[in-house]
């Protein structure tokens, strides 16, 4: 933990007396933090950190920048395939280029999929499906051999663990779960003036998309998990964009748009 601290306070200014996000192990399920879980760091400074690693050992990793105060937050996961490859531009020109309005931040995850980035495959290492892994009602392992398989167990990877220690502490207003290639933006109906925002500034339909659960149970997926266990706090929303993104498309047209959709910019 001390090594932990020390490495975040290396890459931004830490402000006396406010709360600190620290990463925590993989698998760890900590509870909502208390306090403001925005880092430590002045305002345009990006905190980096570390909030678990992959099946292969590469860490997963966070960068947050905004208001080190900031009581409204939204998370932007880049990539959850290995083999979507759109989503983690946006995060990287999000990471780079925004500076959020005052009392807001914006936590970036380039990827929570490093070891099938790094393979170009969808699933883990293990040749799970980490959108079919989150522990809810709909989870099955059903569908063991196929790019679709829900894993041996809910939230066995490590991956899909990691996020969920991260979310719980994070707790954002809203998520943005960037994948390939069904363009549209998510619709769950639990937040539509942001799916409208979201819709209109990144030109997608709203469209609902099914995981193929069991009818009555929640999707084993991001979204599903944070909708129906800290929905409270916010709402989570898969933008998918087609197979095909011009580099304006995924990085300024995207990234700026779903900062705007979220009241960050
Ligand atoms: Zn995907």
């Amino acid at each position: 933990m001390r090594r932990l601290l020390a490495a975040l306070a290396a890459t931004c200014t830490v402000v006396a007396g406010a709360a600190a996000v620290v990463p925590e192990p993989a698998g760890a399920t900590a509870p909502a933090a208390a306090t403001s879980t925005a880092p430590a760091a002045a305002p345009g400074t990006v905190t980096r950190t570390v909030i678990g690693h992959s099946v292969r050992g590469r860490p997963i990793r966070a960068f947050y920048r905004g208001d080190p105060g900031a009581t409204h937050v939204l998370v932007v996961l880049g990539q959850m395939h290995g083999d979507e490859k759109a989503g983690p531009a946006t995060a990287r020109w999000l990471k780079k280029h925004l500076t959020p309005k005052p009392g807001t931040g914006i936590w970036v995850v380039p990827t929570m999929n490093p070891d099938g980035d790094a393979r170009r495959t969808r699933t883990n290492a293990r040749g799970v499906d980490l959108n079919r892994n989150w522990p809810t009602s709909g989870w099955s392992d059903a569908r063991r051999g196929t790019r679709y398989w829900g894993g041996p167990r809910p939230a066995s990877e490590p991956e899909t663990r990691a996020m969920i220690a991260f979310l719980r502490k994070v707790t954002p207003d809203y998520i943005a779960s960037i994948h390939q290639p069904l363009r549209g933006i998510g619709r769950s109906g639990r937040d539509v003036p942001w799916e409208k925002r979201l819709a209109r500034n990144l030109h997608l339909p709203r469209r609902h998309f099914g995981v193929g659960n069991p009818s009555g149970t929640i999707s084993p997926t991001l979204t599903g998990w944070y909708d129906s266990t800290l929905g409270r706090h916010g709402v989570a929303t898969t933008i998918e964009y087609g197979a095909r993104t011009s580099l304006r498309f995924r990085t300024k047209v995207a990234g700026r748009g779903i900062a705007r959709a979220a009241r960050v910019r």
